[in-house]
């Protein structure tokens, strides 16, 4: 991005189902000064951990989440007075606090506004950003350290809507300079705002899917080759030879053509495999691409290994990534499921333990009871 453009890296929703904290950590090791999730629980829940970095919260804040955002030290995104108004006067009560010495409690609380340029979900209307700053300077407390949009479409081909919002956006920012008013941060993209146009990006931007090596939209041709993050696999659980015309799981929806080596995988739509994968999934073993047949179940799912006769009980399968020379893409799993890689790789279910790795180390592993246990270096 160059050393004028600031990097808030978006680790929302556990890091799009990679875990929030051990990225959080990763991207701190890295170098990163900042980092945004989308609600006020996920910020509290990085502070917890002993996250001290600034944490923006891309999300929607209420006014009666306002004295928690400030105990935490988050910074919100805000577009609404009542909730300016909150913030303050919980600001307000804790200056009057005789404890309120502690660590960074006599600060004012940093906010970005979030400008509605033409996304329609949320945000100060474009053209009522200096009513609304205006506004705010009756509420102390309060420090304006960004202003941000998000576009609507900057992963399509046609680029003219993004320009308008870009545009709109822009002027905002002039009118605001003219005004003496001084802002720290201007963003706009997110990653297919970053790879889609320079004019997006002023002085910060906002990667979420790129950071997890996953490319923000097929339609644009100038994202650089990325490398997925995650990899899925588990093991064959259960093998069986079954005759022509046996039904393989709920509803009886595979019916075996011909004699058929049937695997049973330990791996169900409550992992985030979806049901809507039934009879449409593929996944590698021993390097080759197999159909998953039949219904998904909630915590089993059946492929049929015929062209792999060798395979054998225990046998890893790749779910998503590489195998051999096959792989299998967030994209190809999207296709199949109807729906966007985001989506793949944000429902990988709370049960599956994440497994982290650097050079070829396991450096963390958080499993189904949650505890952290980190390489001492
Ligand atoms: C989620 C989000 C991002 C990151 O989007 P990606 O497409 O994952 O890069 C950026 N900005 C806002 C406001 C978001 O909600």
């Amino acid at each position: 991005m160059g050393k004028q453009v600031e990097i808030l890296p978006v680790i929302k929703a556990d890091a799009y189902g990679h875990g929030a904290l051990p990225i959080a950590r990763e991207l701190i090791r890295a170098g990163a000064r900042r980092a945004a999730v989308a609600t006020l629980e996920e910020g509290v829940e990085l502070r917890e951990a002993g996250v001290q970095i600034p944490i923006v919260l891309l999300g929607g804040l209420l006014p009666r989440q306002a004295p928690q955002a400030l105990t935490y030290r988050l910074t919100p995104f805000i577009y609404d007075l009542r909730t300016a108004e909150a913030l303050s006067q919980a600001w307000d009560r804790e200056q009057k606090e005789p404890e309120s010495h502690r660590i960074g409690a006599r600060g004012r609380i940093s906010v970005h506004l979030k400008v509605d340029t033409g996304m329609g979900r949320l945000g100060i209307p474009y053209t009522h950003v200096l009513e609304f700053l205006e506004a705010l300077s009756a509420y102390p407390g309060i420090e304006v350290e960004g202003l941000a949009t998000h576009l609507a479409t900057a992963d399509e081909p046609d680029p003219a809507f993004a320009k308008t919002q870009i545009n709109r956006f822009r002027k905002v920012c002039d009118q605001i300079e003219r005004t003496g008013y001084r802002i720290p941060f201007y963003h706009v993209a997110s990653s297919a705002g970053i790879f889609s146009s320079q004019e997006a990006h002023f002085n910060m931007v906002r990667p979420g899917i790129a950071l997890y090596g996953i490319p923000p939209s097929l339609n644009l041709t100038s994202v650089p080759p990325l490398k997925p993050v995650m990899r899925i696999k588990t093991e064959i659980l259960f093998l069986k030879s079954v005759a022509p015309g046996t039904s393989i799981g709920y509803g009886r929806s595979f019916m075996t053509a011909r004699e058929s080596l049937i695997a049973t995988l330990p791996v169900g739509y409550y992992d985030g495999y979806s049901w809507s994968l039934s009879n449409r999934g593929r996944v590698l073993v021993r390097g080759e691409k197999c159909p998953v047949v039949g219904r998904v179940c909630m915590d089993l799912c059946m492929v049929d290994v015929s062209q792999v006769p060798e395979a054998c009980v225990g046998d890893e399968v790749v779910l998503l990534g590489n195998q051999g020379t096959q792989q299998i893409t967030a994209i190809d799993l999207a296709a199949w499921m109807g729906t966007i890689p985001y989506e793949v790789v944000c429902s990988v279910g709370r049960r599956v333990p994440r497994i982290y790795l650097s050079n070829g180390d396991v450096i963390c592993v958080r499993g189904q009871d949650q505890v952290y246990r980190w390489r001492d270096t």
